[in-house]
């Protein structure tokens, strides 16, 4: 169980939040690590690659600028100077001709051929002005266009003042209303000088800005671009998309990145524009060969406009994978958890369904697991014994709520000793109560203690074990202890000691049990026993070996005269009437007496010395005691050679009957004869059936040597008088048989002899085993038309009983009555009764053992029936009786 339930609080472990911890040194520990950095990883490698894309498409952006700012550079350097080439033209001619004044110059341009030359040599267009020429003063002298020229000055314009001032300046630009032409004009001016290079006056040529912002356009830089073209003063020359009211307007003023456009050759970079003040990037140019800067500019939200296509798609693609990642993890926690529950569920079930108190502790001696057995066996407070309390707070409430009597650190200390080692051991509690605790260490450091209440369980065994060595019913010890005990007392004896074993066998006490019925003969074994025990020492023992028989053991006997003394002190006491359940009873004992080691040094040896002493006891007439003497072994050996005999001689034909006439008391004649079994024995003699007879039924050879009788019987009385019975003794033990009745018939069938002239003599022991066994038996054989008697009446307890059972034809008043009837105060008042009460029931009545003529006449005068005994004759052989039978009844009275 252990095992398991180590597994199982494992898993529970990780249940509980305090072991959070725990839980993430486990597997599912580094799972959670695992998916929360590749979580992070994605995010962070997204939210790079997104910044990295954005400064990509910045940078490309940039250089997208770059390039066509370049490209308009290059385009327009190149542009004007084809622009120019009419301009230069009409100056090299001007100054071919080494014109040395102003006035000169004024009056030979100022002409109608020189205006035809300016027509056709810089031809004017839709956005292009041909060309003009002004004077030093800044007036209009002639023109490409019209003739006579308009009275126009240009002298306070700035780039005619620059290139009147500075005599190195070859061209100057700048954006002008135009007063003629279109709303504003782009106007390239070049100096005309004279021989020695004094300022004569400029030729200018103009341009529409729209003619340079059409070019713009087709840059396709798209829609969120702007490109511009300025003169390095800062003033704004053209733009695309075209804004009118931007024409004109100085930037060269504002934050360094604006400025540096104006001051660098080239310049990439991010500013807020001073236009529509948005985030742009700035790419500039300078031309070559021209005071002018190209611009292109574009807003930063354009540049980035497929990045934030890219970028929505990256945060989409990864927040798809964090969430399936999520997901995931959330379904795999799911399970455990729901595992864990399971698991939690099936341990709580199984702590709480098992018959012991569980306790769990972790190494730091802190409660993990604890059963409601538990709370319940010691009565405590689930609120105070629970998971987390500490050791030391369960001992106290323990000795708080009154479940504990020790003092609480020893007990304490004691726990914390053996809480490493697997112990069970047994306390008992202020309530008697036993307690089983047991210690088992967890893998660990911790510890698991079950406490289970074994009061029960260890009572029945103790019941058990006594049962098994005490006897149930007087609880003495029984015969296994008192072998074990004087195996023991063998074994320890010291030289020169003695102890003594007593066989006590209770005589008659069958037919105690049998005729009084068996709660009385157990009562009366009870009070053998405390009897016995009353009549030995405190060191000796009083043992029961089954049924009616005792024993004693005398732990210490120096002379053999004490145990004759303890024998006649156990025979008063068992012959002290007894009251059992309101009968009066008394018996007597047969008692063996074997003393050790004299009598067997070996248990074996001694008990049975005992035994053939008890034995030798009863054959010598019961009611006495012998001590075990070695001719003992002699006569069971005797014993056993007769029973030997006893089969050969049946076998072999060596019994015979004898017969005892039955005489008429009235008439004197012999009204039948019983049936006498004797065994002539080759050298022994004549033995008695008395001696025989009990041996012949402890083997059960008395059934085929009572069929042997029956029928030879019936067939000697056959040859009989008709009006002589025959009678035989039947044993209690052939009334356990139950083909009696068919013996008996075949004996008659085979003997011819008329059945009303077999009469059966049974004793009151036939009725007392079975009794409804055996009253079948003998109503079949009544059935039969054979006559029943009981014989020996009045040696037993209960004669008059049986004789209400069964309605006898006879009764034969036993021997013991017969002997005093003739005395004084003998017993002619109980034969006068039986007498009377057989009348009463139409019974006949047989006096055995008559020998004497007073006797004989006492019976007479009683109303006694029938007399035998050896007044008349005793058992004769059957070739005698013919005689006998013929003398008739005159020589029978003599
Ligand atoms: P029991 O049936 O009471 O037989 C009468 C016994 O008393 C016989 O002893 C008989 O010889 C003896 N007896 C007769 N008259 C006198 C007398 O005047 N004085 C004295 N002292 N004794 C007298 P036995 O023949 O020795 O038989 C002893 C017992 O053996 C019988 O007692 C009977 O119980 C049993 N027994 C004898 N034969 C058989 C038999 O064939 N079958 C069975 N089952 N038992 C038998
Ligand atoms: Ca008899
Ligand atoms: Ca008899």
């Amino acid at each position: 169980m252990s095992t398991l339930l180590e597994r199982l609080l494992r898993r529970n472990r990780a249940v509980s939040a305090r072991d959070a911890l725990r839980l993430r040194r486990g597997p599912t520990g580094w799972l959670i690590v695992f998916a929360v950095a590749l979580m992070s990883a994605i995010a962070i490698g997204t939210v790079l690659t997104i910044s990295k894309f954005r400064e990509d498409a910045i940078e490309r952006g940039k250089q997208d600028l770059e390039s066509a700012a370049l490209l308009l550079a290059r385009h327009f350097d190149q542009r004007f100077d084809d622009f120019a080439v009419p301009q230069k033209a009409i100056i090299a001619v001007l100054e071919s001709q080494g014109i040395e004044s102003p006035d000169v110059f004024r009056s030979e341009m100022g002409t109608l051929a020189v205006h035809e030359v300016l027509r056709t040599r810089a031809g004017d267009g839709t956005d292009v002005v041909g060309a003009k020429l002004f004077d030093d003063d800044g007036n209009l002298i002639n023109s490409s266009q019209r003739w006579p020229v308009p009275d126009i000055t240009v002298a306070n314009r700035a780039y005619f003042q620059q290139l009147k001032r500075d005599p190195r300046l070859r061209v100057a630009i700048e954006i002008v209303s135009s007063r003629t032409t279109w709303p504003q004009a782009i106007v390239f001016a070049r100096r005309v000088s004279g021989l020695h290079g004094e300022f004569l006056g400029v030729v200018t040529r103009s341009i529409a800005p729209e003619a340079l912002e059409a070019f713009f356009a087709s840059t396709g830089l798209g829609a969120q671009a702007s490109v511009t073209m300025h003169n390095t003063d800062g003033a704004l020359l053209a733009r695309y998309p075209h804004v009118d009211a931007l024409i004109g307007r100085n930037f060269r003023s504002g934050p360094a990145a604006q400025r540096a456009v104006f001051e660098q050759p080239s310049f990439v970079g991010r500013l807020n524009s001073p236009i529509d003040g948005k985030d742009r990037l700035i790419a500039s140019r300078k031309l070559t060969n021209y005071p002018l800067v190209i611009v292109a500019s574009s807003t930063v939200d354009s540049a980035l406009a497929a990045w934030r296509t890219q970028t929505k798609f990256f945060i989409s693609v990864a927040g798809g994978s964090i969430l399936l990642i999520a997901l995931t993890l959330y379904l795999i926690f799911r399970r455990i958890a729901r595992q864990l529950t399971l698991d939690k569920l099936r341990l709580d079930t199984a702590v709480n369904n098992i018959s012991q108190g569980l306790l769990l502790f972790d190494a730091s001696e802190r409660l993990i697991v604890c059963n409601d057995k538990y709370i319940q066996m010691y009565g405590l407070s689930p609120n105070v014994i629970k998971p987390g309390c500490m050791l030391r707070d369960v001992i106290r409430h323990r000795k708080a709520t009154g479940s504990f009597d020790g003092d609480v650190e020893p007990y304490y200390h004691h726990i914390l000793r053996t809480k490493d080692t697997s112990t069970t051991y047994i306390v008992e509690t202020s309530g008697g109560r036993l307690i089983q605790i047991s210690n088992e260490p967890v893998s660990g450091g911790g510890w698991l203690i079950t406490h289970e209440d074994v009061t029960e369980r260890l009572r029945a065994e103790e019941r058990i074990a006594h049962l098994a060595h005490y006897d149930s019913l007087t609880d003495l010890p029984n015969r296994i202890l008192f072998r074990e005990h004087v195996e023991r007392k063998l074994a320890e004896l010291a030289p020169d000691k003695k102890f003594a074993v007593l066989y006590i066998d209770v005589d008659e006490f069958k037919s105690i049990n049998d005729s009084l019925g068996h709660h009385v003969g157990d009562e009366f074994l009870k009070s053998v026993a405390s009897r016995l025990k009353s009549c030995v020492g405190p060191s000796d023992l009083v043992a029961r070996l089954g049924g009616d028989e005792f024993a004693v053991v005398i732990s210490s006997v120096s002379e053999p005269s004490e145990l004759t003394a303890l024998a006649e002190a156990i025979h008063r006491a068992i012959r002290h009437p007894s009251d059992c359940l309101g009968q009066e009873i008394s018996s007597d004992a047969s008692i063996g007496i074997a003393i050790a080691p004299g009598d067997g040094a070996e248990l074996e040896d001694l008990l049975k010395n005992a035994d053939l002493a008890m034995y030798a006891a009863k054959a010598d007439g019961r009611h006495t005691h012998r001590f075990f003497a070695p001719e003992m072994n002699a006569r069971m050996k005797a014993r056993r050679a007769l029973e030997l005999d006893l089969r050969r001689t049946l076998s072999e034909g060596g019994f015979e009957i004898h017969y005892q006439p039955l005489v008429d008391l009235n008439t004197n004649v012999v009204a039948g004869c019983e049936a006498l079994l004797r065994w002539r024995h080759p050298d022994r003699g004549m033995i008695s059936p008395a001696e025989f007879i009990p041996l012949a039924e402890e083997t059960g050879l008395i059934n085929e040597l009572g069929e042997w009788v029956l029928r030879r019987a019936c067939a000697d009385a056959a040859k009989w008088p008709d009006t002589v019975t025959l009678a035989v003794n039947v044993s209690p033990v052939q009334f356990k048989s139950r083909t009696l009745a068919m013996k008996v018939a075949a004996a008659l069938g085979n003997s011819g002899l008329s059945p009303n002239r077999l009469e059966l003599e049974i004793t009151e022991a036939v009725l007392i085993r079975d009794d409804e066994e055996a009253l079948a038996i003998l109503h079949q054989l009544r059935d039969l038309g054979v006559r029943i008697a009981l014989d020996d009446f009045g040696t037993g307890y209960s004669s008059l009983s049986y004789l209400r059972r069964f309605p006898f034809d006879k009764i034969k008043i036993d021997r013991s009555f017969v002997t005093d009837i003739a005395e004084v105060g003998g017993s002619s008042p109980i034969v006068q009764a039986v007498v009377s009460m057989a009348a009463a029931r139409s019974m006949t009545t047989t006096a055995e053992g008559v020998e004497t003529e007073t006797q004989r006449e006492v019976l007479r005068r009683l109303g006694c029936c029938q007399m035998q005994g050896y007044l008349f004759s005793p058992a004769v052989p059957a070739e005698k009786l013919g005689e006998l039978l013929r003398s008739g009844p005159s020589h029978a009275v003599a």
